[in-house]
């Protein structure tokens, strides 16, 4: 945190939450929000997804179709854009970072293990990089076929990126293990409130 001017508290800091797909991001990032909505601000990405049940336009994502997408990425909207999944872009908008900024919160993304890893190297000292890691690729399997949001061959391709995405692991800031979720949760708050203070 520093002093703009003689009032004016500026907080241009990030918190990056990344892992293979079905570690438990979603929830903790929804929990966080949830516990401390006065000092962090989600950013919402765009995707090229559908939306699942309950999703909402502008609150998971912003649901784009491929050519809006591109059309962003000529205008140079998106800070940064992967096609995570074949044919499946998603990309950080830097309005959402401006606009969490203007409202002095922490910006928090929801990011694939690349993104992330890009986000890091932009911001530097200024992003705290959280790597969340399941306790086994069984236990992430099981997770993620509860789940039941993908069908087969996109539940496949998602375990098949998983053992990739897990060798990133030492580039982060803190690896958490999404074991016991109570733990977890506690363990995110602190890291969280210590950044913010920092
Ligand atoms: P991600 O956003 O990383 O893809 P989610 O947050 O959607 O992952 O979690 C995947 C699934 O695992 C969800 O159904 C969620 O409820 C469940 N889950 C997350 N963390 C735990 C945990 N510690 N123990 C058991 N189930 C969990
Ligand atoms: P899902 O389809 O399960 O919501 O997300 C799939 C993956 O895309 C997750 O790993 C999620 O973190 C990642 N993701 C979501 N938004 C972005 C983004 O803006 N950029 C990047 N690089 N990955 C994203």
């Amino acid at each position: 945190m520093y002093i703009k001017g003689i009032v004016e508290i500026v907080l241009e800091k990030l918190l990056i939450f990344s892992a293979p797909s079905g570690s438990g991001k979603t929830t903790v990032v929804k929990h966080l929000m949830e516990v401390m909505p006065e000092k962090l601000g989600f950013s919402v990405s765009a995707t090229t997804r559908k939306p699942r049940p309950g999703e909402v336009h502008g609150r998971e994502y912003y649901f784009l179709s491929e050519e809006e997408f591109r059309k962003n990425i000529g205008e140079g909207a998106f800070l940064e854009h992967e096609e995570v999944y074949s044919g499946i872009l998603y990309g950080t908008l830097w309005s959402e970072v401006k606009r969490i900024w203007s409202e002095d919160r922490l910006v928090v993304f929801d990011v694939d293990v690349l993104g992330g890893l890009n986000l890091k190297k932009e911001f530097g000292e200024k992003a705290l990089a959280i790597f969340l890691r399941p306790p086994s690729v069984e236990i992430l399997m099981e997770r993620l076929t509860k789940r039941s949001t993908e069908v087969e061959h996109e539940l496949a391709q998602r375990i098949d990126k998983a053992q990739y995405e897990l060798s990133f692991e030492n580039q982060y800031d803190v690896v958490v293990v999404n074991d016991k979720l109570e733990e977890t949760f506690e363990r995110c708050e602190t890291l969280v409130g210590n950044f913010y203070s920092k």
